[in-house]
């Protein structure tokens, strides 16, 4: 079927009004700072024109953090909560699939889990990496982008885990999708303007500290202050040493997005739009012009 959505570049700006109340979206991610990097503006800013968002986690994160196992586990788990907090989702859910190791886990469970939540808690919309995104060299990733895409088409068919529908949990389609351009070359048809929202978005990135560099701010003020040296940069505590860090270092991806465009920050993704298919567009165009009385 021909989608009109594609291939085609499209600046999205901040909308008044709140055009979105009512529906509500889910960013699905495998690690504590993917949510952040790739979309924190995205979501930040659907959040602020009426969404409702939820943040899904599915890894357990327990290779990031620089401490044992157990540690990592419970430091991004914690720092998860805190990075929702600060974007403004109503709630967080984490799968804890073995970080690195999703490979070998069943992509039928995770799937499940998926169509669940998303009919549960009405998805309209989908934001999450592309599962056909190519240089995509982490494996949770992929496994994470490839699931959420079968299950956000599934959420809506009513023979999949008919069971839902006797507890209450009637099928939901999720019809928007935009996925994260996760990877230098990867597709993308729409420039997301987060210029109003950058500051959510870095108090977001601030959280994350065991893995995605939240904290490296504070941590050269530290050293700085070893070597008996200071930044002005970095201010007077380690909250705006952090702040200031990520805003001045590692926002180069946004920067260079916006640029060509005018705007001073901005995200990239692949949107897709199944709200409307072309051929009901194409009938009711048709039935507007030839229906007539019985
Ligand atoms: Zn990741």
């Amino acid at each position: 079927m021909a989608r009109a959505d594609v291939n085609e570049v499209i600046v999205e700006k901040d909308q008044p009004n709140q055009p979105h109340k009512g529906k509500v979206f889910a960013a699905i991610h495998a690690h504590l700072d993917d949510v952040p990097y790739y979309a924190g503006g995205l979501c930040a800013k659907l959040i602020h024109e009426g969404y409702a968002g939820y943040l899904i986690r599915t890894s357990n994160d327990e290779k990031c953090g620089g401490h044992t196992t157990g540690e990592n586990i419970l430091s991004n788990e914690t720092e998860h909560t805190k990075v929702a907090a600060a974007l403004g989702f109503k709630d967080t859910f984490d799968f804890y699939y073995q970080n690195h190791d999703m490979n070998n886990i069943s992509t039928l469970d995770l799937r499940g889990r998926l169509i669940f939540l998303f009919r549960w808690l009405k998805v309209d919309t989908v934001v999450t990496f592309n599962p056909w995104g190519h240089g995509e060299e982490n494996p949770d990733h992929a496994l994470t982008g490839r699931a959420v895409e079968e299950a956000a088409w599934m959420a809506g068919m009513p023979n999949d885990y008919h069971e839902h529908a006797e507890a209450g949990i009637l099928p939901h389609p999720v019809q928007e999708r935009y996925y994260f351009y996760g990877r230098p070359g990867q597709s993308y048809n729409r420039v997301v303007d987060i210029t109003s929202h950058i500051d959510r978005k870095i108090d977001s990135i601030v959280e994350c500290r065991s893995q995605g560099g939240g904290n490296s701010g504070s941590l050269l003020r530290a050293r700085l202050a070893r070597e008996g040296k200071k930044l002005d940069l970095l201010g007077d505590d380690d909250r705006t040493a952090d702040r200031a860090y990520v805003r001045e270092f590692l926002l180069d991806d946004d920067r260079e997005y916006g640029r060509p465009l005018g705007l001073a920050f901005a995200e990239r993704f692949y949107y897709i739009d199944q709200r409307v298919s072309a051929e009901s567009a194409k009938v009711e165009a048709y039935l507007a012009k030839h229906a007539r009385p019985l």
